[in-house]
């Protein structure tokens, strides 16, 4: 059987999705190759939220069909994804080479589509139409195969968007939200704990919308609180997170239940994008800077440990200077743990690109500085602050820059790297901070103290 290598853009959902289509393949037959230049099927698995993201994954391709097609004329060539989804057969005009495109609710027929190319019943393949039930179809796990297995594994609950941010191309390329059932993705959980994972992130382009047409709420609990309140019934499961949610998907329920499900971590990742209403506004996002610093007070006054991140999008149209200090002075008063700061990327078909007063890069590009350096400094003082501390962590196997030590993550979502053995991968162990670093705390293994502060 041939040999695959899939390279993803993008965000986790992007992961899971490539995670789900090579162990689709595995399962077929097909081996994962080291690297693409002894595969004999290459997939490239796209991101169109940038502009950027695009570019890099077709200079990709056309490296690769440079590099290889004479040599190896029987290699099969695909784009799956959202990039996929929005270009389709373009992708094919403009790189003839290309032999397939498949789109976000298609993953799950690639296997079918390489076997027509192969087999040669096919020369070109291009999918990207709609599939009923095709939110279900992101389901099997590599957990990097047998010898050193995963401790933490995501579970994706749900696909596509109805928010329909001013700058966002998600719904256009993930679709209308569609939600998996509760008892399938519990049976999911369950399996993924029974081959040893321990923590699990549920994954959706908006997650906190999970079950919104599909689940009816009840005593006050919407579909996705259900979910979390069944999840923290799976016996052997330790812990829960979630991402991205949309603050407006923070109802009291949700809020409550962090202080209620002692496996839902003290960790939340939620994208703000703009401390200014008036962006907030042109950006459709439906809440206002006051809306979410309440969130953010409720959230902390039931964890107050609890570690918060999120996302800015700095040089949206008509963004004025004044508007931009209302973003900094956003990140002092919440005090965030850590930020994802993009430049605003126009995306074709979207409203925000044609909205007037485009801000020139070179602004972009110092605002994008200036709020770095602002989010490093904050972050980079609440990371000292945790410095003598003892704090529970999950350990995950070796640390990616020393495999001598091992790396563990809090509840609250920090990093830490520490000496250990082996033997500590998959517990959940307590470590004193001994040093913090760039979104990085250095710690050793603990004697449990429990008059001790833990996070
Ligand atoms: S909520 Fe907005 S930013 Fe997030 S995926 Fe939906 S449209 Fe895009």
């Amino acid at each position: 059987m041939p040999s695959v290598y899939i390279k993803t853009y993008g965000c986790q959902m992007n992961e899971r999705d490539s995670e789900a289509v090579a162990a689709q393949l595995v399962a077929k037959g097909y081996s994962l190759a080291a690297s693409e230049a002894t595969a004999d099927v290459v997939l490239l698995n796209t991101c169109s939220i940038r502009d950027m993201a695009e570019q890099k994954a077709l200079h990709k391709m056309e490296a690769l069909i440079a590099d290889t097609r004479r040599s190896r004329p029987d290699i099969v060539f695909g784009f799956l994804g959202c990039m996929a989804q929005s270009r389709g057969r373009e992708l094919i005009d403009r790189l003839p080479d290309v032999d397939l495109v498949v789109g976000t609710q298609k993953f799950h027929r690639t296997a079918e589509y390489l076997d027509e190319l192969i087999s040669g019943r096919q020369s070109k393949v291009v999918e990207v139409g709609e599939e009923k039930k095709s939110e279900a179809a992101i389901r099997e796990h590599l957990l990097n195969g047998n010898a050193k297995k995963s401790v933490t594994a995501f579970v994706s609950i749900m696909q596509g968007c109805n928010q329909y941010c001013t700058f966002c191309i998600v719904p256009y390329t993930r679709g209308e939200e569609r939600s998996r059932t509760i008892p399938d993705i519990l049976a999911e959980c369950r399996e993924l704990v029974s081959r040893g994972v321990k923590e699990i992130t549920f994954l959706g382009q908006i997650v906190t919308s999970y079950g919104k047409r599909e689940i009816s709420s009840h005593d006050g609990l919407s579909g996705f609180v259900q979910l979390l309140e069944a999840a923290q019934e799976i016996e052997g499961l330790e812990r829960i997170r979630f991402t991205s949610p949309h603050p407006k998907g923070y109802g009291d329920d949700l809020v409550a239940a962090y202080a209620r499900l002692p496996k839902l971590v003290e960790s939340a990742h939620i994208p703000v994008q703009s401390g200014c209403d008036r962006v907030l506004k042109l950006m459709h996002r439906g809440y206002t800077r006051e809306r979410y610093l309440n969130l953010v007070r409720n959230l902390r006054q039931v964890r107050p440990q609890i570690g918060l991140s999120t996302d800015f999008i700095v040089g949206f149209p008509g963004e004025t200077e004044s508007d931009f200090e209302e973003t900094l002075s956003l990140v002092r008063e919440v005090e965030f743990d850590q930020a994802y700061i993009f430049r605003y990327s126009e995306r074709r078909d979207t409203p925000a690109a044609s909205m007037p007063n485009q801000v020139p890069e070179p602004l972009r590009e110092e605002r994008h500085q200036r709020l770095l350096a602002l989010v490093n400094d904050v972050a980079g003082r609440r990371y000292q602050d945790l410095v003598g501390r003892q704090m529970q962590i999950l350990v995950e196997g070796p640390s990616k820059r020393n495999p001598e030590r091992l790396t563990g993550r809090t509840r609250c979502n920090k990093i830490v790297v520490f000496e250990g053995a082996d033997r500590h991968r998959g517990q959940v162990m307590d470590v004193q901070i001994t040093r913090a670093g760039s979104f990085t705390l250095y710690g050793d293994p603990a004697i449990i103290n429990l008059r001790d502060a833990r996070v």
